[in-house]
């Protein structure tokens, strides 16, 4: 079931599933499966039913680069908003229904885009019918979501536990995996009496390793475009590690077509990591700056870490080219590290040295590096634009500065710690 979709840098074969198109023609179309590059999806944080605030959360995500946008619809004065919300929006939108089948119906005639369903609450086959015809009327996909609370009773249900418990006899979360599995089924099977494909499964947990457990054996069985997430992560900075390792590791093993990060944060916050995981995979083309930055040290003279945090806002706002910018404490390891930047300040004593390409363009003092960058950013951005100038391209060696002149002292103790073990030219290797 695998083909050869590769990620940019040709390590990752991902896993064919079929397709799901969700969008219209106002706000477009959002393949998730497939040969589609894999999206990244977010969840509102605030009440639906409060318009103004929920179109201004779902353009802000949009802007942070969501491709599709859910929100939730626990009442039905927040599907009645939908009406409201979705001429307003420009992304594809997910009514998450949980508890009440008739959420995703209103949501559905309201327009959505997407329902989500979760079969450990909406379990009575009657209404599951009901919410897969109406969206086959209007070629909505669903997402089915699995979880450990009960769904449709079928009559072999023991019987095929038993058989997948045997078959996960070994695996140290067999009796779950079990239970996943034999619900997912239960759950499709609805679906496919009904003749309905337009699916997406999604099986998340907090615990990390069951999560690249659930999925791996989800995608063994079903070829069903997956939506990988981690659930409750936590705050963003333990809800990071949480997420990205197993979705790193499945995305890894070519398993995912469209994923959530969740944090108990702004879900601005979401989208970016999900986005820089999708391009620091090459999964993704990047869009937008790419910011490297040195971890400082003991040879640091400016303010590094206030200066890298400017400088990612400001080409989050002003740069819509992968430029790569390296901030770069000092020349010690900066060039060489900084090799293959578009866009390089090399830090000395309350200076920076600013280089294009290879080229030093300026020697600024410590206040003005910021602004002296974004500009050399921005008329880099035109250039690229008018066609002057690629991406990527170094057209000239960096030199090393005249430190002592250039740089202030800063090269210079450098300079003097490294006598007599040589001291680094500018690409990183060491002069003997
Ligand atoms: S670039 Fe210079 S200041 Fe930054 S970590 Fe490396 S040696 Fe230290």
């Amino acid at each position: 079931m695998s083909h050869m979709t590769q990620n940019g840098h040709g390590l990752i074969q991902r896993r064919k599933t079929r397709q799901i198109v969700l969008g219209d023609d106002r706000v477009g179309y959002v393949k998730v499966g497939g040969d589609a590059p894999i999206s990244v999806q977010t969840m509102t944080s605030g009440y639906t039913h409060d318009v103004e605030a929920c179109v201004r959360e779902i353009q802000k995500l949009a802007a942070a680069g969501a491709d599709v946008v859910r929100v939730a619809v626990p009442e039905k004065k927040d599907t009645a908003a939908l009406r409201e919300i979705l001429p307003r929006v420009t992304v594809p939108i997910v009514a998450d229904v949980h508890f009440h089948f008739q959420r995703a119906l209103e949501a559905i005639e309201a327009g959505v885009h997407k329902i989500r369903l979760n079969p450990g609450n909406i379990q009575d086959r009657a209404q599951v019918r009901d919410v897969i015809q109406a969206c086959k009327s209007r070629k909505l996909p669903i997402r089915i979501g699995v979880n450990e609370g009960s769904i449709i009773e079928r009559r072999d249900k023991q019987l095929r536990m038993k058989e997948l418990g045997r078959y996960f006899s070994d695996n140290k979360f067999g009796h779950l995996l079990a239970i996943c599995i034999t619900k997912l089924e239960e759950y499709l099977d609805v679906f496919h009496e009904e003749d309905f494909q337009d699916i997406a499964i999604s099986c998340k947990s907090i615990d990390p390793a069951f999560v690249i457990a659930a999925y791996t054996e989800i995608s063994k069985r079903f070829d069903y475009p997956l939506h990988l997430g981690v659930t409750h992560a936590g705050p963003k900075e333990t809800g990071t590690i949480r997420s990205v390792v197993p979705l790193g590791h499945l995305l890894l093993s070519g398993i995912g077509d469209t994923i959530r990060i969740s944090y108990a944060n702004d879900p601005v916050y979401e989208v970016e990591d999900g986005l820089e995981l999708l391009y620091c995979l090459g999964l993704r083309e990047r869009k937008g700056a790419e910011l490297i930055a040195c971890p400082t040290c003991g040879r640091i003279q400016v303010d590094l870490f206030t200066l890298t945090q400017q400088v990612r806002l400001k080409l989050k706002e002003e740069i819509r080219l992968p430029i790569k910018v390296a901030v770069m404490g000092c020349i010690v390891n900066g060039p060489g590290e900084a090799e293959g930047a578009d866009v390089a300040i090399f830090a000395g004593d309350r200076r920076g040295i600013i280089y294009v390409q290879g080229e030093k363009v300026a020697n600024v003092p410590e206040e003005q590096i910021l602004e002296r960058l974004l500009e050399e950013c921005k008329s880099f951005q035109s250039k690229v634009e008018r066609g002057e100038a690629k991406l990527g391209e170094k057209k000239v060696d960096i030199i090393p500065p005249d430190p002592i002149g250039e740089l202030g002292s800063g090269y210079a103790k450098i300079e003097s710690e490294k006598r007599g073990v040589g001291l680094p030219q500018l690409d990183g290797r060491s002069k003997r």
